[in-house]
């Protein structure tokens, strides 16, 4: 069941779900060189994000003065050597966070990161509740380049959403957040852990089985459809239902034109439009509804009547020199016609 109105996005984004072990393995990067660097080497700017794990600060590199944004998590929290290990991988992709350093004090992680500030892909979604189709197909073919990317190292992505899309300045997309990752899936390997957010959950996900990477084309698709409708696919406020419709409900695509689609028609909703449902901005103030000519230029309506719409010639031979053909009148009014 499709949601009441495109663009009106839950304020709330669903949390990661996470259950189950993850795999720790260490990355056989060398730690060393970083374990130099230290908490107190940055100037906290600001409080830049906030993700169910993690809160991310933009700051500043004292002696370098280069801005990063920092990732700080709490020891405790389960998926943070996953997150290391696959930053540490070294990943080399445009659309894909860039790692610099990480460090800890003796509860806390802090990865720093390359600093990417033209917002969350969800920031711009709750603002302008859908984007026009090139702007989607753009920022889907990016998304894909950096899954397929991750694929191949044996990386499975497995959240992907609009909180961990974000835009760099130059407008392209990163993927950030590789806190649900899931290392060492070749091709034909399967996972079986559940977790991923509610919204982009894979069917096979919710079913328990055993599932592959595939589950990230699910995501990108499931993106896609957000990001061209301002709502996920299957989306309800009945996390249940949603469930439920993910599984087994048809997907339905709405009727989007691109001029329909476009920011300037966004407050309109056009399934009410041809129903004359969306309230008029004007109402004429019309005193007698049907007789009321207020609105004709008095050039006009002060005119004589008859001389001026030529009704003079109607004593006339109406025939002489018609137009044949051009006389109408519907059919169930035949029989009062024209001569
Ligand atoms: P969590 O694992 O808790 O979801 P994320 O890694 O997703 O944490 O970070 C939380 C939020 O912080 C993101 O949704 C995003 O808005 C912001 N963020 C994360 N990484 C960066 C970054 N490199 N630059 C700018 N903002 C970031
Ligand atoms: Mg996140």
């Amino acid at each position: 069941q499709l949601p009441a109105q495109t663009g009106v996005r839950p304020p709330n984004p669903s949390l990661p779900i996470a259950n189950g072990n993850h795999q720790t393995s260490h990355s056989c990067c060398s730690v060393v060189m970083f374990t130099r660097v230290k908490p107190s080497d940055f100037h906290y700017l600001k409080v830049i994000g906030k993700g169910s794990f993690g809160k991310v600060g933009a700051t500043r590199h004292r002696q370098s003065g280069s801005l990063y944004a920092v990732k700080v998590l709490q020891k405790q929290q389960r998926h943070v050597m996953v997150e290391r290990s696959v930053l540490l991988k070294g990943l080399q992709h445009p659309f894909l966070v860039g790692f610099h350093f990480s460090f800890q004090t003796s509860h806390t992680l802090f990865f720093v990161l390359d600093y990417i500030n033209g917002g969350e892909m969800f920031y711009h979604l709750q603002r302008e509740g859908a984007f026009p189709e090139p702007r989607a197909t753009f920022y889907s073919a990016e998304m894909a380049s950096a899954l397929s990317y991750l694929h191949s190292l044996n990386i499975v992505c497995r959240d992907l959403k609009p909180e961990n899309i974000l835009l760099d300045r130059g407008g392209h997309v990163v993927l950030t957040d590789f806190g649900l990752c899931k290392e060492g899936v070749s091709v034909g390997g399967t996972m079986q852990t559940f977790c991923g957010t509610s919204e982009y959950l894979a069917p096979e996900v919710l079913l328990g089985h055993a599932y592959s990477g595939a589950v990230d084309w699910w995501g990108l698709g499931s993106a896609l459809y957000e990001i061209l409708h301002g709502l996920p696919p299957f989306y309800s406020r009945s996390k249940a239902e949603m469930f439920e419709n993910i599984v087994q409900a048809p997907l339905q695509l709405r009727r989007s034109a691109e001029l329909q689609g476009h920011t300037f028609f966004l407050s309109i909703n056009w399934d009410d439009l041809p129903a004359r449902k969306v309230p008029p901005p004007f109402i004429p103030n019309l005193v007698c509804v049907l007789c009321d000519v207020r609105y004709f230029d008095p050039e006009f309506t002060l005119l004589p009547v008859p001389a001026s719409l030529g009704l003079s010639d109607m004593l006339g031979d109406v025939a002489n020199g018609a137009f044949p053909g051009f006389s109408y009148m519907p059919p169930a009014e035949v029989g009062v016609a024209e001569p």
